[in-house]
């Protein structure tokens, strides 16, 4: 190995970016590599959707508000960073969800896991569905299993093997949470594979969903408490965005850690430069007209951001595919005795013929109860998905009337809240279209010949999920050491 010190930048400071720079500089520590690593960051704060905000004794998410466990990446790096101690399990209440259905509150029948169900019986006492929705769902466990592999709309297989009623009254509200997309448009493949591997395997949704909720045990963690073990989403208690502040902390200042900073290009250095420069192949252009060159880079921005660097070399069409949806979430605090009914669970979801304003609806105070002080109550609203983002652009008067107008319909809360905090996140969500992982395999293969050490990573690749981007980042600077090796 050449004993020179090779430049690594990572573009976008969001957890993809931080996530491959901690996991770029431990593997180089750990194999006596000598690595110079820079993170480039357009905004002025480090962790990109991650916004945690400390206000009036509230801990308020603008961004993400947990993670789903058991994960294993997302346990590693939050025990490489010393966090586990600042973990908090989703209270036991969070079991309980409800969804408008006409206009009411109808319990999420027991059983369902990311709208499948795995207990016939709570299937068949729901009123979330007609009589012959409840035959047609039960019809699962008699339809042949698919035997090719094609990928396919996460709506038609769920249709295809549910129902239609299933669906739109309770699989597509729930995973309207996760991508705020059409269902119809989304890979099967690349969003849920889980559910196309239970029918090849068991030949039936239910029955697999059911044999695996049967024999998931408890986490074998050592060091979180039996809570953080066994519970489904955890956060930590003074948000979220203290993952992205203590990567920081660990990085710096070994890494270089640049803020404020656009990446207007990336050129690739011809290959007949001598070849002491050749080792720096790639020069990235910044807004401030400086150029940085680098061995190898690691692309986490989104897919529209990293399209234009890349299209003078390969074909980006599968980047262009990638549709972001946006969205907006309203914070809500109130005093309690301003709730007219208690709130019972984690809250409710809108199912998209219900034609609210708002998507969903969260019970924070009841989820995480440490966020909120004594004697209030936080709700976090959603407005914004796929074919119905106009609301997202409202001024905040108009948008806060809206939310206001469901949650006196739905919930009769009447009182003007004591707090309230919005944020618009345009262009956040990624919905990856059919044939989305064979179009970024073909992608790999092209940047391997044509931009040998670049690795492309995040949201906008290989799942949109917190512990997905943080796999993506350690995977992308495990290649990247391997390359430069
Ligand atoms: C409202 C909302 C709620 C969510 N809730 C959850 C949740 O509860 N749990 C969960 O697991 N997931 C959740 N997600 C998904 C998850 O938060 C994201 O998928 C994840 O944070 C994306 O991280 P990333 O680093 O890939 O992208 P980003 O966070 O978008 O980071 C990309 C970074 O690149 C920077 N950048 C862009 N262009 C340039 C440029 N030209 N030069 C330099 N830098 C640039 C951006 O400023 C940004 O910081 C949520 C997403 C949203 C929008």
């Amino acid at each position: 190995m050449d004993t020179a010190s090779r430049h690594v930048v990572v573009i976008g400071g969001g957890i993809s970016g931080l996530s491959s720079a901690f996991y770029l500089h431990k593997f180089s520590v750990e194999q006596g590599m000598d690595l110079t690593i820079s993170v480039i960051e357009r905004d002025q704060h480090f962790g990109g959707q991650f916004m945690t905000l400390h206000k009036d004794g509230f801990v308020i998410e603008k961004g993400p508000d947990s993670f789903h466990a058991p994960n294993e990446s997302m346990m590693e790096l939050i025990s490489d960073l010393d966090l586990e101690d600042e973990l908090v399990a989703a209270s036991s209440d969070l079991d309980r969800t409800y969804i408008l259905h006409r206009g009411e509150l109808q319990k999420l029948p027991q059983g369902i896991s990311l709208g499948i169900p795995t207990h016939i019986k709570p299937l068949f006492k729901t009123n979330l569905l007609s009589f012959p929705g409840k035959l047609r769902a039960g019809m699962d466990l008699f339809i042949p299993k698919r035997m090719d592999d094609y990928d396919e709309s996460v709506g038609s297989f769920l249709e295809r093997r549910l129902g239609q009623e299933v669906l739109e009254n309770i699989a597509e509200p729930l995973l309207t949470g996760i991508y705020a997309g059409d269902t119809y448009k989304l890979s099967l493949q690349a969003t849920f594979p889980q559910f196309g591997e239970i029918e090849k395997t068991h030949g039936s949704l239910i029955r697999g969903m059911k044999s695996i909720a049967g024999t998931r045990g408890p986490l074998d963690l050592s060091g979180p408490s039996d809570d953080v073990q066994t519970s489904k989403r955890l956060t930590f208690r003074q948000g979220m965005q203290s993952i992205a502040h203590s990567l920081v902390h660990y990085l710096h200042p070994q890494v270089n850690l640049i803020q404020n900073t656009c990446v207007t290009a990336i050129e690739r250095v011809e290959k007949s430069l001598e070849d002491a420069e050749a080792r720096n192949t790639y020069q990235i252009v910044l807004d401030s007209g400086k150029v940085l060159s680098a061995a190898a880079v690691i692309l986490t921005t989104p897919t529209y951001v990293a399209s234009p660097w890349l299209e003078p070399y390969v074909s980006t069409r599968m980047l262009d595919h990638v549709h972001y949806i946006s969205v907006a979430n309203i914070v809500m605090g109130f005093d309690a005795a301003d709730i007219p009914q208690p709130l019972e669970g984690s809250g409710f979801l809108v199912p998209r013929k219900e034609k609210r304003n708002i998507t969903a609806c969260t019970w924070t105070s009841n989820k995480w109860p440490h966020t909120t002080p004594e004697g209030k109550v936080m709700l976090r609203l959603y407005v914004g998905r796929e074919g119905d983002e106009h609301n997202v652009d409202l001024p905040d008067e108009q948008m806060i009337e809206l939310v206001r107008k469901d949650l006196r319909e739905v919930l009769g809360i009447e009182a003007a809240p004591v707090l309230t905090e919005i944020t618009r996140l345009k262009d956040s969500m990624p919905q990856y279209p059919v044939g989305h992982l064979n179009a970024l395999e073909r992608l790999r293969e092209e940047m391997a010949v044509e931009l040998p050490g670049i690795e492309v990573a995040g949201s906008g690749y290989e799942g949109v999920e917190v512990p997905d981007c943080v796999r993506q980042g350690r995977n992308a600077a495990a290649k990247i050491i391997q390359f430069i090796q």
